[in-house]
């Protein structure tokens, strides 16, 4: 006879044990959501320091490669922009390896678990870039200069007038096909195939000295940065900035193959046009280009960059 009683305490005791259990149910819940969303914010800064990171550290590379005693300040005034406060920063700059490799540790505030008491964590990325000379590239010139030791900042005759070149050829070659209106296109918008340490390449014959004169003043007509770029001081993707390959010969009779060993890259000063004999004058810079790398091919100043880790 006691059946009844016990029906209603076991009824009660349910009761009391659903809002226990929902209790608990609702703290795991509610902890592991902010443990969630505490990992999401860690994630996601994570990722964004590593982007900074191997941003800042390609930055730092390409100023190696321009100007390796500013490399450092590039790097740092690159983080702290995109970063904001870090709690470590190491930038080791390697000259002779041609190396650059940053480090960076920040620290990443809790919101939610701190009524776990766990207040932050520090999150770091790693990133390292190495310098290596450039072995393949596209947008090259149709233009050709023999290898020799370049100086930085020493001005080049890039094309020759008439008159004092050899047996027909005046530093003009062609790429992908001969003929004027290519070899035009060809200064105007660099040559749009890719060209490798290696290749042999065709001589343009004959002074072309009109359309070499009309196109390269166009290129330094495109130069419309303030103050107006210069060899030290220009817009990376200013239309004065040309590649050249390098190539072993250019003392061959009429149209003849000519092997490529390396590129340059060149800020234009000027075409001149003396009756009919149109030089074609640049500096020579250092420079960091798009393309394949390898440091089996000869150092001419053009550079390719990767992050090797
Ligand atoms: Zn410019």
């Amino acid at each position: 006879m006691h059946a009844p009683f016990s029906k209603k305490y076991l009824l009660k005791s349910n009761k009391g044990t659903s809002v226990v259990f929902f209790a608990i149910v609702l703290t795991v819940i509610l902890g592991i959501t902010a443990l969630t969303l505490d990992i999401g914010v860690v994630v996601l800064e994570k990722s964004r320091l590593t982007h900074a990171v191997d941003a800042a550290t390609l930055a730092g590379a390409q100023e190696l490669v321009a100007n390796s005693s500013n490399t450092r300040r590039v790097v740092e005034e690159y983080i702290y922009k995109n970063t904001g406060n870090l709690k470590d920063l190491s930038v080791l700059v390697d000259t002779s390896n041609r190396t650059v490799e940053v480090t960076a540790v920040k620290t990443v505030d809790y919101y939610f678990a701190k009524i776990f008491n766990k207040t932050m964590q520090d999150v770091s990325a790693n990133a390292k870039a190495k310098v290596e000379n450039i072995k393949s590239l596209k947008g090259a010139r149709p233009l050709a200069i023999i290898q020799q030791t370049f100086v930085y900042g020493n001005l080049y005759t890039l094309k020759e007038g008439a008159g004092d070149a050899l047996s027909g050829n005046y530093a003009a070659i062609a790429l992908g096909g001969t003929g004027g209106s290519i070899y035009r296109d060809n200064i105007l918008y660099g040559y749009n195939g890719t060209i490798t340490v290696g290749d042999l390449i065709q001589t343009e014959t004959g002074n072309i000295s009109g359309t070499t004169e009309t196109s390269i003043n166009h290129l330094l007509r495109q130069c419309n940065h303030t103050p107006r770029c210069t060899y030290q001081y220009y817009n990376k993707n200013c239309a004065t900035i040309i590649f050249i390959p390098i190539v072993n010969t250019l003392d061959v009779n009429g149209r003849k193959y000519v092997k490529v060993l390396g590129f340059g890259t060149f800020f234009l000063e000027g075409v001149t046009n003396r009756s009919g004999q149109a030089d074609v004058i640049g500096r020579f810079i250092t420079y960091s280009a798009q393309g394949e790398t390898s440091n089996s091919v000869g150092d001419f100043g053009t550079y390719g960059i990767r992050l090797v880790k």
